[in-house]
Parts: structure tokens; sequence; C-alpha cells
């Protein structure tokens, strides 16, 4: 632009990208996604499926252990958003092979994986922590933290950037933490100590995977009304008090699984291209360590 000078060391970024034309359009045009635990309807993973296939993703894949809805949501999502193809996969994501066999499959399939979100999920032991046992404590680890990791391991290599392409696109995993991975809460010590794990994870590898253009993000959810909340909710409904949910939180409510998915489509896209290493709280600003007022 006239007037205004190159810094002249980052060449092959487009200084405003809206003009370069690489900000232009869907936001995944083109691309192609894994996102584990997609089966739940009322998950954050079945919503971001519809994100991305809305966003001009070219192929979403959708796998869960559970697969009473993958079909159903295979359907719909083809027929909502023409161009997409859905695949679905029963898997656990806690299986190392399996893990493999899909990102083999979009790589076998399409040439390239653009975004890993490992969302898979699981609640943890709703105990007291010296009641918890150590088969309890490791099946909680074995799918929200191996089954991340896993995610990343198989996904990260197969995003190959071609030098042309650096910086941009990107590959970008992103990783489902929650806030109750970097604080103190009153949820099980199990979940919680498996999503800081998961914190770290996406630290960690995004710094091994320097120079490859791969990133990685956390994603950490405050209270999100899902499959996995849906009995607190179910319980709280019932005696009158599902307000009391969203009392602590400043915007006085839980959210919806949109409300993630979108950030998981901010992650996911080249809009986030600077953002790595990172863990993002989506919580209506319960994290933000609110002052306490007797
Ligand atoms: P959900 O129960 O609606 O969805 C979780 C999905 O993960 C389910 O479909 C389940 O079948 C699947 N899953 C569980 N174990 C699996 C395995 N081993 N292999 C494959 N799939 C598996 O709940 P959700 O809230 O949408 O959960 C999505 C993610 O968000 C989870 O990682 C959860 O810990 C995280 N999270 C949720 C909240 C919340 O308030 N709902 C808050 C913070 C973080």
């Amino acid at each position: 632009v006239e007037g205004i000078p190159d810094a002249g060391t980052f060449e092959d970024i487009p200084r405003i990208r809206t003009v370069a034309g690489d900000s232009v359009g869907p936001r995944l045009k083109d691309k192609v996604a894994i996102i584990t635990g997609a089966n739940s309807p009322l998950g954050i993973g079945r919503a971001s499926a519809h994100q991305f296939a809305h966003n001009g993703a070219k192929a979403v894949y959708v796998c869960d252990y559970d697969e009473t809805y993958l079909a159903t949501h295979k359907r719909e999502i083809e027929s909502l958003y023409p161009g997409v193809d859905v695949h679905t996969r029963q898997f656990d994501a806690g299986d190392a092979d399996a893990v493999k066999a899909v990102v083999d499959d979009a790589i076998a399939r399409y040439g390239r994986l653009d975004v890993m979100f490992a969302n898979a999920g699981i609640i943890g032991t709703p105990k007291v922590f010296t009641d918890i046992d150590s088969d309890g404590f490791m099946n909680t680890l074995r799918t929200n933290t191996l089954g991340v990791f896993l995610a990343v391991k198989y996904a990260a290599p197969a995003m190959k950037i071609t030098s042309e392409a650096k910086p941009f696109p990107s590959g970008s995993i992103i990783c489902t933490a929650s806030v109750a991975g970097l604080r103190s809460n009153a949820g099980p010590t199990d979940y919680s100590a498996s999503k800081a794990a998961v914190v770290n994870i996406a630290q960690t590898t995004s710094y091994q995977l320097s120079g490859t253009g791969v990133r990685v993000n956390a994603i950490c959810p405050g209270v999100i009304e899902t499959g996995m909340t849906k009995v607190m909710y179910d319980a709280a409904r019932a005696r009158g008090t599902q307000q009391k949910i969203g009392q602590l939180n400043p915007l006085q409510r839980g959210a919806v699984p949109d409300e993630v998915a979108r950030v998981a489509l901010f992650l996911g896209s080249d809009e986030s291209s600077y953002m790595n290493g990172q863990a993002v709280t989506v919580c209506g600003g319960l994290s933000a360590g609110h002052p306490f007022v007797p």
C-alpha cells in the first residue's frame, strides 16, 4: 500500500488479509476436519460439526464410541449444508489404532487434514476424592487425557503444510479441556486433573511442533448445557433451582453448545492464525476471578 512501509520480514503473510483474499468466504472452505465426541445430540461435538459444515468444510468426520445418532447427524448435516461429506466413525478416543485409522482415512481420501477437534470426554467420578479408586481415575484419564494425546499425536504429522502455503493455511488442533482444569473447583478430582493435563498437552505439543505451521490450542468451557450436564440441569429443574446454576456467572446463565462450537470454528480456521499453545476460556466470565462480595 502506497505510503505504508513494508516491514519486510514476514513477506509470506498478507498484511491485510481481507484485501489479499485470505479471510474472504467461508472460514473452513475446502478444509477437512475430524471431531471426536460428536454423537451426543446435545453436545459440543455435534454443534461443531454443524458450524464446520456451515462454514464450508469439504469433509467432517464425526466420531464417537456411541454411534446411536451418528448416521442421523450425517443425514441432517449433508442435507442442511450441501457439498460437505460427513463420515461417521464408531471409535474409542483412547484406542491408538482407531484414532490413527481415522486420520489415515482423511489423508487417503482427501490428501489433507486441516482441523482435529479432540473433544470426546466423560464427566469423571462424582465422588469425594478419597472414594475414587484407581480404576475409576485411570478410566477418566483414558478418554479425557490419553484420547486428546492420541489425537494430537496422529493428527500433527498428517497436517502436512507445503512450503508454498506457509504460514497459511496451517493445521489446527483443538483440545477440549475445561475451566475445571485451570483452577480449584467443586467437580470430580479425576475430571479436573484430566483436563489440567489437556491444557498442558496443548502447551507442550505446540512448542514441539515449532516450525511446522501446526497450531495446538485448548478450549476451556465453563458450564454448558449438554449431554454431560443434563443430569445436573434436569435435577435442578425438578427442584426449581436451575437459575442457581448460572448465579455465580457474570452473565447469570450457563451456555448452549453452539457458543463453544463457534470458538472451535474460530480456532480451527485461519482467523486464529497467530493463536497457539493457549487455553481459551469460554465460560461467561466464570474463571475471571471475581471479587467476593459478602
Ligand atoms: P456430551 O456428553 O454431550 O458429549 C461428549 C461425547 O463424548 C459423547 O457423545 C460421548 O459418547 C463421547 N465420548 C465419551 N467417551 C468417549 C470415547 N472414549 N471415545 C469416543 N467418544 C467418547 O458432553 P459435552 O459437554 O458436549 O462434552 C464435550 C467436551 O466438553 C468433553 O471433553 C467435556 O469434558 C468438555 N466440557 C464440557 C463442559 C460442560 O459443561 N458440558 C464443560 C467443560 C468441558
